[in-house]
């Protein structure tokens, strides 16, 4: 199937089953914003439980907070964010549509790369075992070309966002023959500056009221409370923070589905380091934050990093963890060695000092550090878009079925366990009734009667339900029942009285914990 096909069927399917609405959908909705259903809550809530647990439970060093996000204003112009929180924008005058500059040149620049890995492809299909692909890249005279082309395009388009030449950014897009996918057409309008930043306005009369901004980043929120949570939690560098909450950015176009948003969660954790130590911080938490996301067993194979050609302005070196979307590798999670400049501007522009008494070394520093920030929402478009499957399956007569499953790992499945009686009689519902209110302390359960018992199994698979247990006549007899396993669809007889045992220990997020 087409990738865009899948795409689509995912975001429908998200949708049949509960786990992503869109937002205001019966005023015909709200560009870029969703609210998650009641399987989508608890896959998110399980996400981040995920994370939560891997930083704040597994390393001493590291704690979490909740801070607000209203903030005072001056924070903003001390990040840089009121100043230089802006993407390129560039418009389509024939279309009418909007673009970021910056993306249209990417999207060219992957395209060059697609084609590279095509010449790669036919090339390793012709010549079979022999192929080596190393010397292949170094000789054919198209590959060489195109690369020649991606080397020469990213020198001048870094340099022209570090420079934020923006007249440049045009030449570019017009020298490389850019155009609308829309319209088809080269009708662009002058680039300029957006900023992503919302605002409202905190106060009960218009005189008196303050411009304040919706946070377009959770870690500011840590940055101003570096102290309070060092000196209270006697933290002794290097140490961490973590935070999990919402955030705001008026994104200028918002599109594939919960991959962009203008009101989405992140997971951000703020690390402090000696100085100088930096360099060796951030590689330590690139592989630590791969090793997290490869975790979860959907193929190592579908991950890479992607270091930043133009750097934040806080930043002295930055990669992204990009995972294979259905449309493509995209950036699921950044990785940022932000210096010392946000406490630096915080202690400008607050007067207040922002540092460390490092007693070894018996001297006072602002620290260095290391942020590593990934969304909630991309996150849950990764997972989900790794586990749909469509399953082509044969019947006994010799014709064929479709099984639509998501094929989660069983710790971030909304429902654990699906309990089913065979028969809506004979003593069955209330024996099935009861197996539920005895394991729904541990975890999701939930109670399935109508339909026959394969509709019932196909309704799990597709909400990703990992084990179901059916209680059957034999039941009654000796206290056994059926379990069914949602990837394989096997099925065993097991004692009732060590079901709890069984799932406890397939769906805790223990045995992944242990891995990282
Ligand atoms: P992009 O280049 O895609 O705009 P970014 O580099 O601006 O992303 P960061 O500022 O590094 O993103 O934010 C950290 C993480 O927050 C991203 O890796 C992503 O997972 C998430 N994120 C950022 N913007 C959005 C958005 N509009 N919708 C959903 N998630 C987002």
């Amino acid at each position: 199937m087409a990738q865009e096909d899948l795409f689509k069927k995912l975001v429908a399917h998200c949708k049949e089953y509960g786990y992503v609405f869109p937002s205001s959908e019966i005023y015909d909705g709200l560009s870029a914003v969703y609210d998650y259903g009641q399987y989508g809550v608890e896959l998110k809530n399980n996400i981040k439980k995920y994370w939560w647990d891997s930083m704040v439970l597994l390393n001493d060093n590291i704690v979490g907070i909740d801070s607000a996000i209203f903030m005072h204003p001056t924070i903003w112009k001390a990040s840089g964010h009121v100043d230089a929180f802006n993407d390129p924008l560039i418009d389509n005058k024939d279309s009418k549509k909007r673009y970021r500059a910056d993306v249209l040149i990417e999207e060219h620049l992957a395209k060059i790369e697609d084609k590279i890995t095509k010449e790669v492809e036919k090339a390793r299909e012709r010549f079979g075992t022999a192929f080596d692909e190393k010397k292949f890249r170094e000789t054919n005279p198209r590959v060489l070309a195109n690369q020649v082309k991606i080397d020469e395009l990213n020198a001048r388009f870094s340099k022209a966002l570090n420079d934020s030449n923006l007249v440049e950014l045009k030449q570019i897009i017009i020298d490389n023959e850019i155009v609308d996918p829309v319209s088809g057409t080269r009708n662009w309008t002058d680039v300029r500056q957006f900023n992503l930043m919302f605002s409202t306005e905190m106060g009960s009369t218009a005189e008196g009221a303050n411009k304040i901004y919706l946070r377009p980043e959770t870690a500011q929120g840590i940055f101003v409370n570096f102290l309070n949570v060092q000196k209270t939690g006697r933290m002794k560098i290097p140490f961490g923070i973590a935070q999990i909450g919402k955030a705001f950015r008026n994104e200028i176009v918002a599109r594939q589905f919960i991959f962009r948003m203008r009101e989405f969660e992140q997971m951000e954790m703020q690390f402090f380091v000696q100085p100088g130590s930096d360099p060796e911080w951030f590689k330590i938490w690139k592989e630590k934050r791969m090793k997290w996301h490869q975790a979860l067993g959907f193929g190592s194979e579908n991950y890479r990093f992607h270091d930043h050609i133009k750097l934040a302005h806080y930043a002295n070196a930055a990669t992204d963890i990009e995972f294979k979307f259905p449309f493509g590798f995209k950036e699921v999670e950044g990785i940022h060695s932000r210096t010392d400049y946000d406490l630096k501007q915080h202690q400008q522009y607050s007067g207040k000092k922002m540092q460390y008494f490092d007693p070894e070394k018996g001297e006072s520093y602002v620290p260095f550090v290391i942020e590593t920030s990934i969304g909630v929402d991309r996150m849950f478009l990764q997972v989900i878009s790794a586990a749909y499957f469509e399953e082509i399956l044969k019947k006994e007569d010799g014709t064929t079925d479709t099984r639509v499953v998501l094929r989660l790992p069983s710790f971030l499945a909304p429902v654990k366990l699906a309990v089913m009686p065979l028969v809506k009689k004979d003593g069955l519902p209330e024996i099935a009734e009861k197996i539920v209110h005895d394991l729904k302390f541990d975890f999701n359960c939930q109670y399935d009667e109508k339909d026959s018992i394969g509709r019932r199994y196909r309704r799990q698979d597709a909400i990703g339900t990992p084990y179901c247990i059916t209680i059957d006549h034999q039941t009654l007899d000796d206290q056994s029942v059926t379990i069914r396993y949602r990837d394989s669809m096997k099925q065993e007889r097991v004692q009732l009285s060590q079901l709890k045992d069984i799932i406890s220990e397939k769906v805790n997020i223990r045995t992944i914990l242990k891995l990282l």
